[in-house]
């Protein structure tokens, strides 16, 4: 498994970066525009950004659909930042502003915020309605991706 290569997408520039299995991703950093690979934090996203995101990361990508005006949206913000930090860089956070962002809230088929939804290879494999906490948040994320990776 040590030739293993991830491709990893850059929250900063959106190029693709090859990174080597036994490598440290949290370390990496991207070869076009030098940036780290992984903050620790989620990455706001666009609906063009989204689609690069989901179809060329080779780890799974899970995205928040929030809106600035949805309260438990905002109690979900601060956990599923701190849970972002434990889990990177086995997966990707990234944050969807619905308000900002509406097509792509109407390509997900989004009706409740906040919505969390994770995709593998650009494949929904999750979804979940509802402020979770971190107690919820983890296991959720911890089930689907080990499922996702059996099952690739
Ligand atoms: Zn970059």
């Amino acid at each position: 498994m040590s030739e293993e290569i991830r491709h990893i997408v850059c929250p900063h520039c959106e190029r693709i970066n090859r990174i080597p299995g036994q490598r440290d991703a949290r370390k990496a950093k991207c070869g076009h525009c030098h940036q780290p690979l992984f903050t620790g934090r989620p990455i706001p996203a666009s609906a063009q950004s989204v689609v690069t995101h989901i179809q060329r990361n080779d780890i799974p990508v899970v995205i928040d659909f929030w809106a600035q005006w949805c309260g438990p949206c905002k109690v979900m913000a601060p956990v599923y930042e701190r849970v972002a930090s434990e889990f990177e860089p086995d997966l990707r956070f990234l944050k969807v502003d619905t308000e900002a962002e509406p097509e792509l809230a109407a390509r997900y088929n989004i009706r409740s915020i906040p919505t969390l939804m994770l995709f593998r290879k650009g494949n929904v494999v999750a979804q979940q309605a509802g402020a979770m906490n971190a107690e919820s948040l983890r296991p959720w994320l911890r089930q689907h991706t080990r499922a996702a990776a059996a099952a690739s």
